[in-house]
């Protein structure tokens, strides 16, 4: 337990969790990230970030994520390794409740970010590590010369599938629909690939195998012709879920699970502000989480500016939507959790 009270906590080590830590430590307050896996978040996990200002030819994951963190603790924010499991207002400040322990701060900021969202069906947690994957760059080596499969058509399904035939003899794109949601400049990539191979208006309905994943079976979502589909592996990119599970009834979240928040980032509960992936209305990209980081931050820093001036700061939270009485009713900043959603995130 943390003996003194924290000028801002920071729950998640993704890029929006780091670029807050960094702002924060800039800003010489007394800031602690916790983070539950490794410091990157998405990104730690992803190939190539190609759209991400600053690095022309792109840059690796991994190495952002390294560079990410190695900033943000040079200007003295602690990153500590925990799992954030609840938070509580008391008298004016945040407790915050980890595996390990916890910690008093009078500010909070929520950058937990997404996992990724299964298929479920059957098969898929029998097989997951045994041939079913969410994690192309973690994974992709154990297929060299195989043919997987990839589920999905987004910008991730296909970065990862382009990622995959690098070390694949075949990569199949499976997708539920006739067209794709990936960014035009990525499908042109995509279907220029000749390793790829595509199964359109396709659903996956089984995973099936025996040590391994063998096979899986398919329903047509255009006339429900059912076939299958040999194949030594398969890759899930079907969307993101957001990590938000011990928030509820602490912040207003969306019907989705994401936190509502107003234009400066504040949620429905005093001296928390939400920044990143995790946020309803986030465009879910490195550059956009980062630039939430930053906001999240400076906005904390201004309000315990205000703090220690002796000024009440005011928190009359705008958020549009069936949550607004939720909102009003929130007192000591503990609502209930609202049924609706203001916003329309996926
Ligand atoms: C395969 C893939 C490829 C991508 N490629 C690109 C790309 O090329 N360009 C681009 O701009 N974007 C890309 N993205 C999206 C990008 O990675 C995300 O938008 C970005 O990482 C969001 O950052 P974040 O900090 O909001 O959340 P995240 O990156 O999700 O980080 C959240 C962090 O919070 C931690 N956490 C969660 N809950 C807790 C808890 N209770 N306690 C403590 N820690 C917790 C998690 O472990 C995680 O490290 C890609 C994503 C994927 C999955």
């Amino acid at each position: 337990m943390e003996d003194r009270v924290l000028d801002t906590l920071i729950i998640g080590g993704g890029p929006a969790g780091l670029t807050a830590a960094l702002y924060a430590g800039r800003a010489g307050l007394r800031a602690v990230l916790v983070e539950k896996a490794a410091p990157g978040g998405q990104i730690a996990t992803t190939d190539l970030v190609d759209n991400y200002p600053g690095f022309p030819d792109g840059i690796l994951g991994p190495e952002l994520s390294e560079r990410m963190e190695k900033q943000a603790r040079r200007f003295g924010t602690e990153i500590v390794f925990d799992e954030v499991t609840g938070l509580v207002r008391e008298d004016g400040a945040w407790t915050v409740r980890a595996m390990g322990g916890e910690w008093r701060s009078r500010t909070v900021i929520l950058a937990t970010g997404a996992h990724e969202r299964k298929l479920g069906v059957p098969g898929e947690d029998e097989f997951r590590g045994r041939g079913v994957s969410y994690c192309a760059i973690c994974d992709g080596a154990f297929f060299k010369g195989r043919h997987v499969a990839v589920v999905g058509g987004g910008d991730s399904a296909l970065t990862e599938g382009m990622y995959l035939t690098r070390i694949c003899e075949r990569v199949t794109i499976i997708h539920r629909r006739d067209e794709l949601r990936a960014a035009k400049e990525i499908q042109e990539r995509a279907f220029q690939n000749p390793k790829i191979d595509w199964l359109w208006s396709t659903q996956v309905t089984a995973i099936e195998g025996d040590q391994g994943v063998r096979r899986l079976r398919l329903r047509s979502t255009k006339d429900g012709t059912e076939s299958t589909l040999d194949v030594d592996g398969v890759f899930i990119y079907v969307g993101m879920v957001p990590q938000t599970e011990f928030l509820r009834g602490v912040v207003a979240l969306n019907e989705a699970g994401y936190v509502l928040t107003d234009a400066d980032l504040r949620t429905s509960a005093e001296a928390v502000w939400a920044a990143g992936d995790v946020r309803a209305g986030s465009l879910a990209q490195v550059a956009t989480a980062v630039g939430e980081g930053t906001i999240a931050a400076l906005e904390a820093e201004s309000y315990l500016a205000k703090l220690d001036a002796g000024k009440k700061p005011a928190w009359d939270v705008d958020i549009q939507g069936p949550v607004a009485g939720a909102v009003a009713a929130a007192g000591a900043g503990r609502i209930a959790t609202p049924a609706g959603s203001a916003e329309a995130r996926p």
